[in-house]
This record gives structure tokens, C-alpha cells and sequence, in this order.
């Protein structure tokens, strides 16, 4: 891109909101050598959005065939990062998914494996039992789906990792800096001029709106346009693995997979990492939430959960109760698909969003990066159909996307 139009302040591009989404885009931008500037409101690896925490479930196995080549893609870009920046945020597990055989989810995600050459096992109840020494059960009726490709990101870091690494690359990076409007510039040499709280003006040729929970409110003001992406309060939950058992579920040494429970509520788990003896087990679902008026609770009912982790784990793990627990926001559209793409109107495509990532982006954040930076500075991307990520979809059925597989994320509030 060339620097013209532009005065002493002006950015090549001016990427808002410092979560994973955002910290990727910024590293690929600087990267490719374009003058960036990444705003976050809070302080840089806050707690109060999606992005923070200890540990992010990677699987290749997905119910709809478009999200596995972006995984693919991605375990590639996060080695290569791991790679720049000399430390790691993944960490090798292979992936299981378990539900009951006539399932819609699973039989979906089966075939998801078999049109994507995903290389699958699918074993019944007593091959689950064999394959996993009794540490994992599933009933008669159910079946697992084992893959190699799965794994855990450490979040915190891996947001870090992609700050560290667009600063090294020569971007400019601003915390405690909320973005409160965003307008096309009017002295006629194009672009966007950013206007924040604190009374100051940045100017960019383009910009990409990364602002997760704060997107359908960010985008009402600079834009009037009303996405539906609505936030969720969700609960991450560690449960105590038996005295004696704490190896047989740790990643690393063993062979114990991150997984998933397709059923009502979908489960997922991550092994024991990052809180020694202890294993993370959450439903995927909250409540909803104003993202700037937390509830900061009230927490999840429990009970579906405690009956399950009796049910698959052989007794090994405590079920009476999380012994920690961390509170975190989904950014949830109505058909759990993202949402990448221009923002149109006025702006054209000057301006790009990435948002409504409906608690399963984060282990795709390299890929996401590198589709928004294409965009914002090409216009294009490319080994990706960006037609199921549109904003205009909900425009066409408010429902978005077609599909027959019913909720996978639950919206607790409706209860
Ligand atoms: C408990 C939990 C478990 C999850 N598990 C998984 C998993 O196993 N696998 C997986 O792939 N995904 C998972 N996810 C989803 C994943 O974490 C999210 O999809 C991802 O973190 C979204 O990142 P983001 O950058 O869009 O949002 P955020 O991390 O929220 O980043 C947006 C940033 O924008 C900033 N911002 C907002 N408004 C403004 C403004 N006006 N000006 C400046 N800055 C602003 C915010 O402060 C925030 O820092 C999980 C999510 C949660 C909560």
C-alpha cells in the first residue's frame, strides 16, 4: 500500500480490539510490512472479554465441512508463530467426540471427516473403553470419533504472542484506549479517522473492528447497522482427577484427547494442564449478558454436568463439584457461524469486521488474521468461501446459515 493521502498520524491500517482476533490481524498486517496501529480499551491481556484464560480446545472435527481446512491452516500458523517468537502456546493432543449414534451432530461431523479426508476412527462403546483403559465410558448407544488432530492453545499467551510479535514487526500498540466512533474521513484523501474517549483522533486508510462482545453495540454507532451477535456470560469449570489418577489425564505423557460431548448440553474438556490434578469440563453455553454490565455470575447449573462426568469417567473424576472455575464471554450469532466481512455502506471496504465467534474461534485466530488482513489490504482472500461468514446472511434469513443440527451452543437464558 502505498503512503499517500495521509498526514504524519495516519496508519496504514488501525485494527480495534486487542483480543486474539484482533492481536493476529495486527501481527499480519505489520508483518506484510504496513503501518499498523491495534486499540484496546482495557488494559492488554484483560480479563473481561473472550481471550484471556489458560486453555483453548483445537479440533479439526466440525458438524459443517467449511471450518476444517481453516483448522488445517491454522495449526500451521501457529507453529509458524510459535516458531518466530521461540516459546509455545500449543500443545499436541489428539481430539475425541462422543454423542449417540443417531445423533444428527455427529453423524454430521463424520461425514465432515469423510469429505474433508480427515483421517477418523469411529469406535463403539467397547472400543472406547479398550482404546482409553476404562477412563473413558460412553453408553451402548452412543459412538466416538477419535482424530489426531486436536490439542489445547493457551489463550493468555497466545495473545501475547501475537502482540509481541506485531510489535516486533513495527506496529504501534495502545491499551486503555476504547474506540468510541469510527467516521469516513472528509478532507477528501479517503480513509477513516477512529475518535476515542479520551478526546483523541487517529487516522487510518483502512481499519479492521475486531471488538468481540462489543460488536452489535460499536457497529449501531459507526455504522446504524444492527448485527446479531449477542454476548453470553459462559463459565469455564476444573473438577479434581482422583488421587492416584492424576497422570492418566494430563496431556503430554499419555494419550488422553481433548473432547467433546454432542448431546443436550454439548460438553467439552480439555486434559489436565494447566492446574496440576485438576481437568477442565465446561458446557458450552451461558447466559445473556451486557458486556459492559457483567453479571459476573449467576453460574451454570451444574447438575447435567456433575450426571455426565459420573457417567464417562469411570468414577476417576470428582463430580461434586468445580474447584475453580473462570468466567469468560461468547460473542454468539444465531447460527454459531462467524462473521467476516466488509462493512459496507459508506465505508466500502475500507472497513472490515471479524466477530460473532460464538465460543469456537480462538483456535482458528491465525487464520482469521490472515483472511482479515487480506482483505483489509487486498480486498480479497483466498482458500476460504467467505459466503458463509457474511453479515448481509441474517439479512436474507435471520437465522443465517441452513442447518438441520439444531443448537450446539446453549443460550441458558432461555431456560
Ligand atoms: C470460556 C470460553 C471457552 C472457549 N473455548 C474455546 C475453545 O475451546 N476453542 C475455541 O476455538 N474457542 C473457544 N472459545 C472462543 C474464543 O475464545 C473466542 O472465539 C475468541 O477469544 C474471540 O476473540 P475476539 O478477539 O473476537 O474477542 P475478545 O477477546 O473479546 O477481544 C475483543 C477486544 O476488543 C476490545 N474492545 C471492545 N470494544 C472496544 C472499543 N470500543 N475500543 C477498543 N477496544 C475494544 C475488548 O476489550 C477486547 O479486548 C471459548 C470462549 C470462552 C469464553
Amino acid at each position: 500500500m502505498e503512503n499517500s493521502g495521509c498526514g504524519q498520524e495516519c496508519f496504514d491500517v488501525i485494527v480495534v480490539g486487542a483480543g486474539i482476533m484482533g492481536s493476529s490481524t495486527a501481527y499480519q498486517t505489520a508483518k506484510r510490512g504496513h503501518k499498523t496501529l491495534l486499540l484496546e480499551q482495557f488494559d492488554f491481556l484483560h480479563h473481561r472479554g473472550s481471550s484471556h484464560g489458560e486453555s483453548r480446545t483445537i479440533r479439526a472435527t466440525y458438524s459443517v465441512d467449511y471450518y476444517c481446512r481453516m483448522v488445517l491452516e491454522s495449526y500451521t500458523l501457529w507453529e509458524q508463530a510459535e516458531s518466530e517468537i521461540g516459546y509455545k502456546v500449543y500443545f499436541k493432543a489428539p481430539q475425541f467426540d462422543m454423542g449417540p449414534a443417531d445423533g444428527d451432530s455427529l453423524r454430521a461431523l463424520i461425514s465432515s471427516c469423510r469429505n474433508n479426508s480427515l483421517p477418523h476412527h469411529v469406535l463403539d462403546s467397547r472400543q472406547v473403553a479398550q482404546k482409553f483403559s476404562g477412563r473413558i465410558r460412553i453408553p451402548e448407544d452412543w459412538v466416538g470419533v477419535l482424530t489426531e488432530h486436536g490439542g489445547v492453545i493457551k489463550p493468555t499467551k497466545a495473545v501475547s504472542m501475537f502482540q509481541t510479535l506485531a510489535l516486533q514487526n513495527g506496529a504501534v500498540l495502545r491499551d486503555n484506549v476504547e474506540v468510541k466512533d469510527i467516521k469516513r474521513s472528509s478532507d477528501g484523501g479517503g480513509g477513516v479517522v477512529v475518535f476515542t474517549s479520551n478526546g483523541e483522533r487517529f487516522r487510518g486508510k483502512k481499519c479492521v473492528v475486531t471488538v468481540g462482545a462489543w460488536m452489535k453495540k460499536l457497529l449501531k454507532t459507526v455504522s446504524g447497522r444492527e448485527l446479531p451477535i449477542q454476548p453470553l456470560e459462559t463459565t469455564a469449570c476444573y473438577w479434581r482427577i482422583k488421587e492416584g489418577h492424576e497422570s492418566d489425564y494430563a496431556i503430554g505423557g499419555g494419550d488422553f484427547p481433548t473432547f467433546a460431548s454432542y448431546g443436550n448440553p454439548l460438553i467439552y474438556g480439555t486434559p489436565s494442564l494447566e492446574f496440576p490434578g485438576l481437568i477442565k469440563i465446561a458446557v458450552h453455553g451461558g447466559y445473556t449478558c451486557d458486556p459492559d454490565k457483567r453479571p459476573w455470575g449467576p453460574g451454570l447449573s451444574l447438575a447435567e454436568l456433575k450426571e455426565w462426568i459420573e457417567g464417562r469417567f469411570s468414577g476417576l473424576v470428582d463430580p461434586t463439584g468445580p474447584v475453580a472455575t473462570q468466567l469468560c464471554m461468547y460473542s454468539l450469532t444465531p447460527d454459531e457461524d462467524f462473521v467476516i466481512d466488509f462493512l459496507g455502506g459508506e465505508f466500502e471496504k475500507d472497513v472490515v469486521i471479524g466477530g460473532g465467534f460464538s465460543g469456537h474461534g480462538f483456535k482458528m485466530a491465525p487464520v482469521v488474521g490472515r483472511i482479515l488482513a487480506d482483505l483489509v489490504l487486498t480486498e480479497e482472500a483466498k482458500g476460504v468461501d467467505l459466503k458463509y461468514f457474511r453479515a448481509s446472511r441474517f439479512e436474507e434469513n435471520p437465522k443465517g446459515n441452513n442447518k438441520d443440527l439444531g443448537v450446539q451452543v446453549g443460550n441458558l437464558s432461555d431456560h
